[in-house]
């Protein structure tokens, strides 16, 4: 299973990511703000993750991380 890290302090929530992910497993957060005030991004089903890092590639500001 591929192990995901966020740098989510420099989330802006815009969502790139998640239309991106072809397992649609990536939501903004409907619980928190990061200090910039905005929902970062937050994986919800980790298991089903397959590694691709189209949500890596995709992000304009280098949040994620994927290793494989
Ligand atoms: S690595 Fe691929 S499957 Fe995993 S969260 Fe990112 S886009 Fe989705
Ligand atoms: S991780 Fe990157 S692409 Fe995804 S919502 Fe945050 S800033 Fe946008």
């Amino acid at each position: 299973m591929a192990r995901l890290t966020f740098k989510e302090e420099l989330c802006k929530g815009c969502g790139l990511c998640v239309a991106a992910c072809p397992k649609h497993i990536l939501e903004l957060s409907n619980t928190h703000l990061n200090q910039k005030g905005y929902a970062p991004v937050k994986l919800m089903k980790p298991e089903e993750c397959i590694g691709c890092a189209a949500c890596a590639t995709m992000c304009p500001d280098c949040v994620i991380t994927v290793e494989r």
